[in-house]
């Protein structure tokens, strides 16, 4: 999908020296491009075929938010540890120093609920993947994982596709 990605900018050594950080900002602040990739994410789904879409924090909440109003379907904010006011359940991941851990609320699915999970990107998936676990831990039928952003070259579309989860992403960028 160039006419996405033409408006996803690079910003080199961010974070970290050797990392290109696929910066969505100026994606969102482009009105008419904003409206087609969520219109790219929304359209793979008929009305009536999931019933949540779950968004990981932050930027996940921005096109999560989105596409399930676009949808007419309910939000599930995916939140770092320790932010959601109600019971909630977790899963721990693996970051490249230590772990994190991500957390929904216990009643945010209804056993049996058709979820579709977005986040901005994908690198080593394994935020994705935790978010994934955590999804069906609560009871969730797992429709799609969709990313506005993937880089192949870290992997992460295996993790969730050996899990047996379908993925989709709008546009590619190579490297890390
Ligand atoms: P991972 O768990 O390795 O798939 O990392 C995915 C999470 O880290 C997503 O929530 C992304 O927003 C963020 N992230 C990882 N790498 C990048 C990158 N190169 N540019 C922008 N965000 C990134």
């Amino acid at each position: 999908m160039e006419i996405i990605k033409r408006l996803i900018r690079t910003i080199p050594d961010f974070p970290r020296p050797g990392i290109q950080f696929r910066d969505v900002t100026t994606l969102l602040s482009d009105g008419e491009g904003f409206r087609h990739a969520i219109e790219v994410i929304a359209s793979r789904h008929p009305t009536g075929s999931i019933d949540k879409i779950a968004g990981i924090e932050a930027r996940g909440f921005v096109f999560g938010a989105a596409a399930a109003h676009r949808l007419g379907v309910g939000f599930i904010p995916v939140r770092k540890q320790g932010k959601l006011p109600f019971a909630a359940i977790g899963r721990d991941y693996e970051l490249e120093y230590g772990t994190d851990r991500i957390e929904i609320h216990a009643d945010a699915v209804v056993p049996g609920e058709r979820v579709l999970l977005i986040d901005d990107l994908i690198a080593t998936g394994g935020t994705a993947e935790a978010a994934a676990m955590l999804l069906c831990d609560a009871g969730a039928h797992l429709v799609e994982c969709c990313f506005v952003v993937e880089l192949p070259a870290l992997g992460g579309r295996r993790r969730l596709v050996d899990r047996g989860h379908a993925v989709f992403s709008v546009c590619e960028f190579e490297g890390h």
